[in-house]
């Protein structure tokens, strides 16, 4: 089978699953195989493909996407959602937001992420760079900080 059409039934195959307005990707055990055409196709290594990883997911799936033709799938969240999230995150001195203490500084994050470790970047309950978490509409804070 060619890259195209292997690219085609994961696509295929996968299914997006709705739980309370959240969004996860069921890849039917394809994951893996999906990460690796992606780099293949070019993905460069400092764009994460954490399996846990939602923002992470995404850019997989729309690099097979484009790859063959088909539109990116828009998950930016809008402004003024993504700028409430990062207020969350790094707190928010004129609103009164104090900094959320699970973004990185003081504690380790997951051992999955060592590496990536930058002060201020990550979240250090999910290891995501929350700027890029906080742009994806359909991401959430795993501690429910964020506003609903
Ligand atoms: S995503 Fe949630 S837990 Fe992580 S740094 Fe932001 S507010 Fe804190």
């Amino acid at each position: 089978m060619n890259h195209d059409n292997r690219i085609a039934e994961i696509i295929d195959s996968i299914e997006a699953v709705h739980t309370n307005d959240q969004l996860s990707i069921d890849w039917k055990g394809r994951y893996p195989e999906a990460m690796k055409l992606a780099r293949e196709l070019g993905m460069p290594p400092e764009k994460m493909a954490e399996p846990n990883c939602l923002t992470c997911q995404l850019e997989v799936l729309n690099t097979l996407r484009t790859s063959i033709g088909l539109k990116e799938l828009r998950n930016e969240a809008e402004r003024s959602v993504y700028r409430a999230r990062m207020d969350v995150c790094h707190g928010n001195e004129e609103r009164g937001i104090p900094r959320c203490e699970r973004l990185a500084g003081t504690t380790k994050l997951k051992p999955t992420f060592p590496f990536f470790q930058i002060k201020d970047a990550n979240c250090t309950i999910c290891g995501c760079f929350v700027a890029a978490k906080a742009n994806v509409k359909w991401e959430r804070c795993e501690l429910n900080k964020w506003p609903q």
